[in-house]
């Protein structure tokens, strides 16, 4: 595969983190190549698709079946009060367009479905999960495996948060994690501050995957619990019966 070359305005514009030692050069330019898909324009979507953009990753891909809400706008930064009524990806692709002119964003207004899942999810190099029910993650968590594509998921509720990384044959997966998880009762309580660390840490935990470098979270669980100030890592077991994973 031929590298691309990062033009002199990107190689200003990505500066301060291609003096990461890390990353360097090599990284910035293995971002550029990178394509990723974003399930979900809401609170963590909003932190998620913000960093990724003004990052590099080269094209991005956003589904969203929703439209803005006044209710939204507590915590989904990408959307303003002159966007209610817009679709969550109209609204996003504007916003994101405008911060970094050098990322090809697309988007797709759909609801994910066990039908249109597969069609996202094949030929990108990483997906995040930043949906807000259980039933379409376990949609996602599937499509994710059946077309061996790593998943890093995000879960806020309150002032707490989690992410953890999935590898198709290397971890387990989402359904291992929540088999027996009964679906919160809706609307759950979101502070807007919640949601934006935990989809920061999807974007590092990407950027560091994407790159080789770095301590990751393939199988295990990083909770933030910000009303205790508690942050612990666990680590998260296959289960031998998963419909899903255990296969592989
Ligand atoms: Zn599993």
């Amino acid at each position: 595969m031929t590298v691309p070359v990062l033009s002199t305005e990107e190689l200003a514009r990505y500066q301060r983190q291609i003096i990461f030692r890390a990353l360097g050069l090599h990284g910035q330019e293995r971002l550029k190549q990178a394509r990723v898909l974003v399930v979900g324009a809401g609170g963590l979507g909003s932190s998620v698709l913000n960093y990724l953009v003004a990052a590099g990753i080269g094209q991005v891909m956003v589904v969203d079946h929703d439209e803005v809400e006044v209710s939204n706008l507590n915590r989904q930064i990408l959307h303003w009060e002159s966007d209610l009524g817009l679709p969550k990806v109209e609204s996003a692709l504007n916003k994101l367009k405008a911060l970094n002119p050098w990322v090809n964003i697309q988007v797709g207004r759909e609801r994910l479905t066990p039908g249109n899942a597969g069609k996202w999810v094949n030929g990108v190099d990483l997906v995040f999960d930043c949906l807000d029910n259980l039933p379409s993650r376990l949609v996602l968590n599937r499509a994710c495996f059946e077309a061996g594509i790593p998943m890093i998921h995000g879960g806020v509720q309150g002032m707490r948060g989690q992410v953890s990384t999935f590898v198709p044959g290397e971890t387990g997966c989402l359904e291992c994690l929540f088999k027996d998880e009964a679906p919160p009762s809706s609307p759950t309580a979101v502070f807007g501050a919640t949601a934006s660390v935990v989809g920061s840490v999807q974007v590092l935990e990407a950027i560091k995957y994407l790159c080789r470098f770095g301590r990751s979270l393939c199988g295990k669980l990083l909770i933030m619990d910000f009303m205790k100030l508690d942050f612990r890592m666990l680590d998260i077991g296959q289960r031998e019966d998963c419909p899903v994973c255990s296969s592989l």
